[in-house]
């Protein structure tokens, strides 16, 4: 039997490290070494745009669908913010606000950064704060989740008195939407990330 030792680069601190061939902690440094995937950027680069494409019928449909008095009415993201402003429930929009217009955008943007600068040097900052950036769609990615369940919980509670809530198409197309941009932050090669 042959004990090769593979050896692996830090991209950080560029220490040769020993290839365990399971999970790679870089002795000097400490950051977790990732190992380079067959299709480099092609695969984030789909994964992002399909998580753009679900994002519009996200907010041009009905993400909740509110029963009273025998009628039907949908309200869109931005109806629903809108909607709960005005019943001056500030701080359920201010979630929904953050969780479902800006988190998402912000998230879009940082992998598409990260994507044209692994192809392109783009502006000053250093290969350890675009590292940062990296973690940080890593660490937001399961919280935009928040207004999923917040429409949840709305549609539970409000369940209680004579109006009814569901859930509508937009909170799928939203969730999908949500999985496919974390789909696209994890298959995103961090050793493309140029200084
Ligand atoms: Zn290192």
């Amino acid at each position: 039997m042959k004990n090769k030792n593979k050896l692996i680069r830090c991209p950080i601190c560029e220490a040769v490290n020993r290839d365990t061939e399971k999970v790679n902690i870089c002795r000097r440094c400490n950051i977790q070494i990732y190992k380079h995937s067959k299709f480099r950027t092609e695969k984030s680069w789909a994964y992002l745009i399909t998580a753009i494409i679900f994002y519009i019928p996200a907010n041009l449909y009905p993400m909740l669908i509110v029963k009273q008095f025998g009628t039907e009415d949908g309200s869109t993201i931005l109806g629903g913010v809108v909607l709960l402003w005005e019943h001056e429930s500030y701080p359920i929009a201010i979630v929904i606000l953050f969780a479902s217009v800006f988190v998402p955008i912000f998230k879009f943007l940082l992998i598409l950064y990260l994507l044209i600068s692994s192809k392109y040097s783009l502006g000053n900052s250093s290969k350890i704060e675009k590292y940062k950036l990296y973690y940080i769609t890593e660490i937001i990615g399961p919280w935009s989740m928040i207004d999923v369940f917040v429409v949840a919980i709305l549609a539970g509670l409000i369940h209680l008195s004579s109006i009814s809530m569901l859930a509508g198409t937009a909170s799928t197309a939203f969730a999908l939407s949500v999985f496919f941009t974390i789909m696209s932050a994890n298959s995103f090669d961090i050793r493309l990330i140029k200084g």
